[in-house]
């Protein structure tokens, strides 16, 4: 029995004109399917080619991957192909007869296993298409439909696993039905840096959707199945049968072992597979180590080439032909992949050039930006002359045709900037007043960098490439150059600068926002205040006069009106501040990491001292008066420019990271409640225990950790609803309102809120109050403009990214900003082996510390040594099989015996029947020691010596009582450093130079030191164990 349906093809000519067809098209009940599992074989009536029986699942090429990928679909190692009809006519409509043809053979070649499954023509499978939709969507809904069928004809045995580019498509169809799996079968691949020799993943898009054996990423086992692939690459995988699946690996270990002795059973086996293509190589330049006189050696006559150690453990050795082996052998090295052969084990690269030499901090520094594409040459010749000149001689002064064009509010407004002391680059300064109607009128004013950094100018180029101020431990590298930076875009007291600001008008009473002005202005700050100075002038405490330059060489009448207008204006900005934080209290404001710290710079900008401390209530005066500020831009750049506008969005809370957080929380007899913003900052609240304040800061560390860190999106690329998307299990919003998080690193802790501002959700945020030292606040302060112009029904001066462009650069901005957090991890790091190097564990004080467990693991703890900050890995097992025991004078030793782990305690027992139990939270004695490595990064060891805590000695008592700081750290590091070399007087070239080129400002920003109470705080681990 057939039906006749019409089907219409509009076929586009070669003169580019479309043709419409329509063809009659006959539906059948049956069409063959050329699967062995089909119950009807008779009515299918199969002819030639069957799919082979031994495949684990049948793969279902979308369209697109046909016409894209056919060269990877004809791989042999590919099983069971099942090739659509709608799939093979879009190739012949759309991409010619050539490919059409190579596709025709390749279904003819008895040797491939793939079918043609004639889903037109049969009458389920068939859909015609709906009004308005799209070919493109046609298709591929037809192909999953045929699809879908196909899994039922085969009675449900046989997984399918359609594979398409379509996101939309994997988000639609991903979890609909059970047994087909919708995918893209292609993804990054991520070498775990702690098994690199062994274990790969691959995240392939849409398979984190669906509750079932495709759920998580692809693990890639071994070398050989990395098929060449560099952790980077983007990568085609290909599943391998369920019998050959493979578990990951749960316990600690270290990068140097290949950890065949700890005999640990791995997970669950997980779906496993192999890397069949490269789509995309994304090599890049490499840091490595060549091998020492007698490794060269050990490796054979071919000394020409040699093998070369990676900085980066997730890199294969590479094979460099040189004869400088020797020469090399003590520096750090770049070089480039050139190529891998598919005869050899290892790629083949040649040399770029010297770092500097192994341990030397310059040339490790060198190494991390290397290592993070970090690039910091000096500012180019053509960059620096675009700038702006301010010297003595020819000081910069207020243009006239700016005059005109901009809002003058050097006489009319009290502007002033509250910064931490020392503070050289001030992005933003505020204002408020009484107007003549009665209500007031909140200035944020900031910066004008745009102004300076015309777009496409060299300088935008270089700090688009840039993106970031990058701060390492103990220096920065500019995203602009210092005559911005710190001169003419910073707003110091006293002198004029060009603004961009919003003002918004309050009611008198009530604080209500009538009215929103946005503009560009001329501001003179009055007062460069520092936060203590505020506080005390708010506080009433006005004796705090004489610390504030602003007041000196004041006759005593014109102070005292001075200080009663700036006393007023902070007075009156902490209460809208207050009343803001008001309304939004009911939604719950939660601090995450309660590190608040003081910042103590002396005379020479050298951190004096970093003071734990509440919070001052001035902190959060600032930092509400940028949030507001950088909501109502978003705001308005989204409605002016809704397709192409750059927002902020938090992903969703890592689910994984709260469930520990309960578990270890539990453990203390504490309830941490997760379902909203407001109940779990109520149970971290709670969760104190009165005897260990250490318990709370690791619970809030952990809440912390599940944040994920926040993304630039082009507003185009995303629903509205999605902005701040969540992901479904965790819903935020508690009070019907929408929720945002805001992570607030520069204001010295960090807050997630939800905010309402006059029945307003703060669902949309951006990035402008910093457009100095991030590349997003210049894209947005132009973005503004443009809005401004809109308004005024003027010509938008300069081309707006479109949405596309401006996707790819939040991508890239977004990678560069990750760079900058690896470079700072790494690098305080590095100080931190630094200061440990040369001391000897067994006799120095400093090498012994408290620590306390948190987290349990098969064959070891995590521990937090709070008197330095570090996180870290101890083992209960050694490489030799001995597990720890602790005595009754409970000094630890090795002994033969066995680990036992349970929920929230793990006990290791010897065979001569001790046994010793450690507990999450349970206080330990640490010892300190590093790790060497050659080729690698030194890391620290940690060693619990005793299972007592680390009982002070009582001459130590100063020196234990408060923790010691990084900034100290890194100063006595250096000046160690500093030392060797005067000592020595060795001056190495190469090191002179690579100093100069890596130095460009020197000294401690006031970013190094918002970003070290962050670390303070807790280093994230979350990617340092292997866990
Ligand atoms: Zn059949």
């Amino acid at each position: 029995m057939l039906q006749k349906r019409e089907k219409v093809l509009l076929l586009r000519t070669f003169q580019g004109r479309t043709l419409r067809i329509v063809r009659e098209h006959y539906l059948r009940p049956c069409v063959p399917c050329h699967s062995p599992l089909c119950p009807q074989p008779a009515a299918c009536s199969h002819d030639g080619k069957l799919l082979s029986s031994d495949v684990t699942h049948y793969v279902i090429p979308d369209w697109k991957v046909v016409q894209d990928y056919l060269e990877i679909l004809e791989f042999p190692e590919l099983k069971g192909i099942i090739f659509m009809q709608t799939a093979c006519q879009a190739v012949q409509h759309q991409r010619g007869r050539r490919q059409y043809n190579k596709l025709r053979n390749l279904l003819k070649d008895a040797r491939h296993d793939c079918i043609l499954f004639a889903n037109e023509f049969q009458q389920c499978c068939y859909l015609p298409r709906e009004g308005g939709e799209s070919m493109e969507k046609w298709q591929t809904r037809s192909i999953y439909n045929a699809a879908v069928w196909y899994y039922h004809h085969c009675q449900d045995r046989m997984p399918i696993v359609m594979v398409t580019e379509d996101e939309e498509a994997i988000q639609q169809y991903g979890s609909e039905t059970e047994g087909v799996f919708v995918i893209s079968f292609k993804g990054i691949l991520n070498v775990n840096k702690h098994r690199a020799q062994i274990e790969a993943f691959v995240r392939l898009q849409g398979a984190s959707s669906k509750d079932s054996d495709l759920v998580s990423d692809i693990l890639i086992h071994g070398m050989k199945a990395r098929n060449r692939s560099i952790h980077g690459d983007v990568v085609v995988v290909e599943l391998l049968p369920k019998n050959e699946w493979k578990g990951r690996t749960v316990a600690l270990c270290e990068n140097d072992c290949d950890d065949k002795a700890s005999g640990e059973s791995p997970s669950e086996p997980m779906p496993t597979g192999r890397v069949v293509g490269i789509l995309q190589k994304n090599w890049r330049d490499y840091v490595v180590t060549f091998p020492s006189k007698e490794e060269v050696q050990s490796q054979g006559k071919n000394a020409q080439k040699i093998l070369v150690t990676p900085w980066d453990y997730r890199i294969p050795k590479i094979r460099i032909s040189t004869q400088q082996a020797e020469t090399l052998q003590d520096f750090r090295v770049v070089v480039r992949i050139d190529s891998w052969e598919s005869t050899s084990v290892y790629p083949n690269g040649h040399f770029v050039r010297v770092l500097g030499r192994i341990g030397d901090l310059e040339g490790e520094i060198a190494t991390i930006l290397v290592e993070n594409s970090i690039s910091v040459i000096p500012f180019s010749e053509a960059q620096m002359c675009e700038m702006p000149v301010n010297t003595p001689e020819n000081p910069w002064k207020v243009s006239p045709e700016e005059e005109q064009k901009r809002k003058d509010l050097r006489k009319s407004h009290l502007v002033f900037s509250i910064d931490p002391k020392g503070c050289e680059d001030v992005d933003d300064t505020l204002s408020v007043r009484t107007l003549n109607n009665g209500n007031l009128e909140l200035g944020v004013h900031i910066a004008d960098v745009t102004h300076f950094v015309a777009p496409n100018s060299y300088i935008d180029i270089e700090a688009r490439t840039r993106a970031t101020t990058y701060y390492l431990a103990d220096r920065r590298y500019d995203m602009l150059p210092s005559v911005l930076s710190a001169d003419l875009c910073s707003l110091l007291g006293g002198v004029d600068r060009y603004a961009v600001s919003i003002m918004w008008e309050l009611d008198k009473a009530s604080y209500e926002i009538k009215k929103v002005w946005y503009g560009r202005t001329i501001i003179r700050s009055a007062y460069k205040l520092f936060y203590e100075a505020a506080q005390e002038l708010l506080d009433g405490n006005l004796s705090v006069v004489d610390d504030i330059p602003e007041f000196k060489d004041l006759d005593e009448k014109s102070r005292q009106a001075k200080l009663e207008e700036l006393v007023w204006a902070i007075g009156k900005l902490t209460d809208i501040a207050r009343h803001v934080r008001a309304k939004r209290d009911g939604c719950g404001a939660l601090e995450l990491e309660g590190v608040e710290v003081r910042v103590q710079l002396d005379d020479k900008k050298n951190i004096h001292d970093l003071i734990p401390k509440q919070p001052l209530e001035v902190h959060e005066t600032v930092a509400e008066c940028m949030i507001l500020a950088n909501h109502w831009v978003a705001k308005k750049i989204w409605e002016s420019f809704p397709h192409q506008a750059l927002l902020r969005q938090h992903p969703p809370p890592h689910q994984e990271f709260f469930s520990e957080l309960r578990e270890c929380a539990k453990a203390k007899g504490f309830f941490i409640d997760t379902r909203s913003n407001k109940t779990l900052a109520d149970s971290l609240d709670n969760a104190k225990d009165p005897h260990d304040p250490i318990v709370n800061r690791l619970l809030r560390s952990m809440a912390t950790q599940a944040m994920s860190n926040a993304l630039y999106f082009s507003t185009g690329s995303c629903a509205e609803e999605e902005f701040h998307h969540y992901g479904e299990s965790y819903h935020i919003p508690v009070c019907g309102c929408n929720f945002v998080l805001v992570i607030l690193k520069e204001f010295l802790f960090i807050l997630i809120f939800c905010f309402l501002f006059e029945g307003l959700a703060l669902d949309k945020y951006t990035h402008f109050t910093s457009p100095i030292r991030r590349y997003s606040d210049i894209v947005v302060h132009r973005l503004l403009m443009a809005a401004i112009s809109k308004d005024k029904k003027m010509e938008i001066k300069g081309n707006l990214f479109s949405n596309k462009d401006l996707e790819e650069l939040c991508r890239h901005i977004n990678n560069r900003n990750r760079a900058a957090q690896h470079s700072q991890k790494q690098s305080t790091e590095l100080f931190q082996c630094m200061y440990f190097k040369d001391k000897d564990p067994a006799t120095e004080e400093r090498c012994i510390s408290d620590g306390v467990i948190y987290s349990i693991r098969t064959n070891g703890v995590l521990l937090f040594i709070p008197r330095f900050g570090i996180k870290g890995a101890a083992y209960l097992k050694n490489k030799d099989g001995l597990v720890i025991s602790c005595g009754p004078d409970s000094c630890s030793e090795w002994k033969p015996g066995s680990l036992q782990r349970f929920q929230n305690k793990i006990t290791s027992t010897t065979t001569d029947g001790e046994s010793v139990t450690f507990h999450l939270f349970d206080h330990v004695t640490v010892r300190i020691s590093i790790q060497a490595s050659r080729c690698h990064s030194d890391t620290i060891r940690l060693e619990i010596i005793s299972n007592k805590p680390y009982k002070i000695p009582n001459t130590e008592l100063i020196h234990q009582s408060s923790p010691l700081l990084k900034s100290e750290l890194v100063k006595e590091v250096t000046k160690s450093v500093e030392e060797a070399q005067l000592a020595q007087e060795v001056k190495v070239n190469i090191i002179q130079e690579e100093y100069q080129e890596y130095c460009q400002t020197k000294g401690t920003s006031l970013y190094t030191l918002l970003e070290e109470i962050r670390d303070l705080a807790l280093l994230d681990v979350s990617n340092n164990y292997g866990i």
